[in-house]
């Protein structure tokens, strides 16, 4: 569903959003198309078992817990960080990823680092028998082919297509559906060249760019600014965002469009990837740092 984003903007610029986030309650956004065709083949290959790998308050953890849940796969998270083995019950993605029965296995930094060794994968196999694997972040060729299905021909006026960028899978689905006359702009949440060689490994269409202004410091972080824009944003919008992803997108372009970026009467659509279950966590690390808090209640 595109929504139309009413806000006082100058050149006739006309800015939809495509609220991903409402695709599913639990498994949002982009997720939910990053999973599709990954669970489909992981049935297909007859395996129970689903094994992926990522941090604290991964949007991805969560998702893989409940579509495994959902569709009657056992789910095994490795999780990022030893220390996080005894504060589950403090942490909201993790909880719920263990409420809807993922096991979990928690490693040190140093060996996450690791693990999308063959190696790693061995000992993985060996602790727990078979499993379909699925890499950090939920990137791999059918994720990809999943992405592809966000753009639809009803998309097809736009002249840009905005959204947020952590691995890359996304955006190289969304690059693959895109129309010849559609620029396509990344947005990505951390600091790093590499991803402009990732998404060339799955998309090689050109028309597209990496913006690389809006990170904010990097993965998670988050400043007072970005806070007050967010919940601003949600006071005359009522569509809330999330602050590790969309909600740096949506600023990004929003600060372009009073740059002049854009040419003029551009229909710009912005892609609401979801992760609105980071907002709890993100939540509770300002108010120990003492900053205001979301209110972009959902
Ligand atoms: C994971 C995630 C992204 C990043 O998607 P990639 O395919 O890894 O680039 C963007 N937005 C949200 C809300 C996410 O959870």
């Amino acid at each position: 569903m595109n929504q139309q984003i009413k806000l006082d903007l100058p050149n006739g610029i006309n800015l939809f959003m495509k609220r991903e986030d409402l695709l599913h309650p639990f498994v949002s956004g982009n997720k939910f198309r990053k999973l599709k065709y990954n669970l489909l083949q992981a049935k297909i290959e007859q395996q129970n078992t689903i094994l992926t790998f990522g941090g604290a308050f991964s949007n991805h953890i969560a998702a893989v817990a409940y579509a495994g849940k959902e569709q009657g796969f056992k789910t095994i998270g490795i999780i990022r960080g030893d220390e996080l083995r005894d504060q589950i019950n403090n942490n909201p993605t993790l909880k719920f990823a263990q409420e809807c029965g993922m096991q979990f296995k928690f490693i040190s930094r140093e060996a996450y680092r690791h693990k999308h060794e063959n190696n790693y994968l061995d000992h993985l196999k060996k602790e727990f028998g078979a499993f379909y694997l699925i890499p950090e972040g939920g990137t791999n060729e059918l994720a990809v082919k999943g992405c592809e299905e966000i753009l639809t021909t009803e998309d097809s006026k736009f002249d840009y297509v905005c959204c947020a960028v952590g691995t890359g899978g996304t955006i190289a689905g969304i690059i693959k559906s895109a129309l010849p006359h559609q620029k396509i702009l990344g947005f990505p949440a951390l600091k790093g060249d590499f991803l402009q060689d990732e998404i060339r490994i799955f998309a090689s269409n050109t028309g597209w760019k990496l913006i690389n202004d809006y990170h904010f410091g990097g993965y998670g972080k988050i400043s007072e600014e970005l806070i007050q824009f967010m919940n601003s944003f949600f006071s005359k919008t009522e569509i809330p965002i999330d602050p590790i992803y969309t909600g740096k997108m949506v600023f990004g372009v929003i600060d372009l469009i009073h740059k002049g970026y854009f040419a003029e009467n551009s229909q710009i659509l912005l892609i609401h990837t979801g992760g609105l279950q980071g907002i709890e966590g993100m939540n509770q690390k300002l108010k120990k740092k003492k900053l205001p808090i979301l209110t972009t209640n959902v």
